[in-house]
């Protein structure tokens, strides 16, 4: 099974024509919600992905936070390798605020954490030690001392730790060396190559971090696909072509995926290609919770599309 102690908000998402200046109010936007955070994302595609996946999360006590319960009841009788155990705090659940130009699908978000930092850390390691798991899926929206603690009690019990260094925290400099394997974007990484005083290019940072990660590093590069680095392999995975509306949450249906494939058993290169193809899909829809894919979704679209050349690169 695998675990991922993470975020859980409530997503308000307005489509709109462009994005507004500072001080300027753009007044056609077409609203959607849906539950969101990257923790419940990335679990929900681990589920989706088709393994055994607990969401650990954090909600407030208000009306947001039966919302999200009826999301995660619904997502459950859906899916049967999802479980949820969500820890209750006084006050606000996370929300978040995410505008999305309908042309390009390009985003600006704006979260307010709300009970993702109020999440008690007792509480989560009695959940961590009454769980049985093979993996833990961590992302940098909680508190770093959660996180570690996460990171630190896994490792001590021999799981493997997939971190995903988003949004990026001054802390993750100190911590992603402890994971198997660590999962960035291109902002993330350059961000973590300027405290690191490293030369920003991602194949560069990549092999850095391969040095480290004893499982290997991936950087994703949006429509320009990933890369992966680990001491014994280095390569290129370009995107799939797909139509993208929408392009919230690619990062989470990749990662999911990719921890999903990789606690399953399947090899460096074929998780990095599921992983890739549900980040493709994803962005084909509206939504970053309503646009992860279901397995089958992932299994048709690579029969029907060319997949692209994997290119070998030279660690030196
Ligand atoms: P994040 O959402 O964390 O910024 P990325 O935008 O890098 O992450 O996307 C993660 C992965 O999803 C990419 O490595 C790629 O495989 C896939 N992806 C993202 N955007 C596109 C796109 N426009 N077309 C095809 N695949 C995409």
């Amino acid at each position: 099974m695998n675990i991922v102690v993470g975020s859980i908000n409530y997503d308000f998402t307005i489509y709109v024509d462009r994005f507004p200046e500072v001080g300027q109010t753009v007044t056609d936007g077409t609203l959607f919600e849906s539950p969101g955070g990257k923790g419940l994302n990335q679990a929900v595609a681990s589920a989706r992905a088709g393994s055994k996946t607990k969401f650990i999360g954090c909600v407030g006590d208000d009306i947001i936070a039966d919302m999200l319960l009826d999301f995660l009841k619904q997502e459950s009788k859906k899916n049967k390798n999802f479980q949820h155990t969500l820890i209750v705090s006084k006050g606000k659940t996370g929300c978040a605020f995410i505008t999305v130009r309908s042309d390009d699908g390009k985003n600006e978000i704006v979260v307010s954490p709300g009970a993702n930092k109020r999440i008690n850390k007792s509480k989560v390691y009695q959940e961590l030690k009454r769980s049985k798991f093979d993996s833990i899926l961590l992302q940098c929206e909680l508190e770093e001392d959660i996180v570690e603690m996460c990171i630190h009690f896994s490792r001590k019990n021999g799981k493997r730790v997939f971190l995903n260094t988003a949004p990026f925290k001054e802390w993750v400099k100190d911590v992603y060396h402890l994971a198997d394997f660590v999962v960035m974007n291109e902002l993330e990484a350059s961000a973590l190559a300027s405290r690191l005083k490293l030369n920003s290019d991602t194949s560069h940072i990549a092999r850095y971090l391969a040095d480290k990660v004893s499982g290997g590093a991936l950087i994703t590069l949006g429509e320009k696909g990933a890369i992966f680095c680990n001491k014994k392999e280095f390569f290129h995975m370009p995107a799939f072509s797909v139509r993208s509306v929408d392009t919230v949450g690619a990062g989470d249906s990749f990662c999911g995926y990719f921890a999903s494939f990789i606690s399953r058993g399947y090899s460096i290169k074929e998780a990095v290609v599921y992983a890739s193809a549900a980040g493709a899909i994803s962005t084909t829809k509206k939504g970053a919770f309503s646009s992860i894919p279901y397995i089958n979704e992932v299994l048709r679209f690579l029969k029907n599309s060319q997949k692209p050349e994997i290119k070998e690169l030279s660690a030196s």
